[in-house]
């Protein structure tokens, strides 16, 4: 029947033969399926009340002039909605790339320019923090991909090594053809992660230390979006880390999807 889907494996069997072991994984793909619209319906239904309550907590703090009190109260409120916004935003992102995403919508996506907008909004982010940063692009470098899908991917990488980095550190930021691949690579010079917790970082929910990632408005699901992102670009993604040393995150894209940018934009690079 057209709906089942069977997992077909070969194990050796004895000197010369070979097992063919075929599962019936179709009930396992349809809750796996029910699972990821649940969510995304949820975080979909939650968007519209949270921006009401937003607006009217911005309404009435502008038009009040509260005592210490109140007025720390309502910040509290603020603070709670814009986390609990940026969750439903990430579910969202995150259910969407699960599965195949947007990423059949395929543009000639001109990178450095998505690095220079994702840099002009980190850089509020990054005003507190007063961390150093410098950038090795190369501005002739694009690649076909989902720009949207890669901006997201971009800018996680951005922000954790901005939130995870302790104040006046040092954070790099390269776009570079290396050999046969492009290469995206955010270094900084932070709280480092063991090499156990490595394996598991772009699992859902998997934080290092949950009150940290709270702290910095983390949601647990940044690195998850980067995971599906990479896989949908046939790129690879590697974490290479140190404890309290930094860490160094790359995304690495095969070469043959590159172009030139510039006076030729958009002919594909050979
Ligand atoms: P979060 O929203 O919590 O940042 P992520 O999926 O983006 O979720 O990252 C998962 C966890 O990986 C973080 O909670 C943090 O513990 C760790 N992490 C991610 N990036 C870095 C980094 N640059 N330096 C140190 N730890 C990091």
């Amino acid at each position: 029947n057209e709906d089942q889907q069977l997992e077909l494996r070969f194990m050796p069997y004895g000197e010369k033969q070979l097992l063919l072991l075929a599962r019936d994984v179709s009930q396992l793909h349809r809750v796996e399926k029910m699972r990821r619209d649940f969510i995304a319906n949820v975080s979909h239904e939650l968007k519209t009340p949270l921006t009401v309550v937003r607006g009217y907590v911005e309404m009435i703090q502008e038009d009040n002039d509260f005592s210490d009190h109140w007025s720390r109260s309502f910040d509290t409120i603020e603070q709670q909605v814009t986390r609990m916004d940026r969750l439903v935003q990430q579910l969202l992102i995150l259910s969407r790339v699960e599965v195949s995403g947007d990423s059949e919508i395929r543009t000639m996506v001109n990178i450095p320019h998505l690095i220079s907008a994702l840099v002009e909004d980190a850089s509020v982010l990054n005003k507190n923090k007063q961390h150093r940063m410098s950038f090795d692009i190369d501005e002739t470098l694009g690649v076909m991909g989902n720009e949207s899908e890669l901006k997201s991917a971009f800018a996680n990488l951005l922000v954790n090594a901005i939130n995870y980095t302790s104040d006046g550190g040092e954070i790099q930021v390269s776009w570079q053809r290396i050999g046969d691949h492009c290469v995206y690579q955010v270094c900084d010079t932070g709280d480092g992660i063991r090499p156990e917790d490595i394996d598991r970082l772009t699992e859902r929910f998997y934080r290092v230390d949950k009150s940290r990632s709270r702290n910095t408005g983390g949601t647990g699901l940044g690195l998850a979006i980067v995971k599906h992102v990479a896989q949908h670009h046939n790129a690879q993604l590697h974490i290479e880390s140190i404890l309290h040393k930094g860490s160094t995150f790359r995304i690495e894209f095969p070469a043959e999807d590159s172009f030139i940018l510039g006076e030729n934009y958009p002919h594909q690079q050979s």
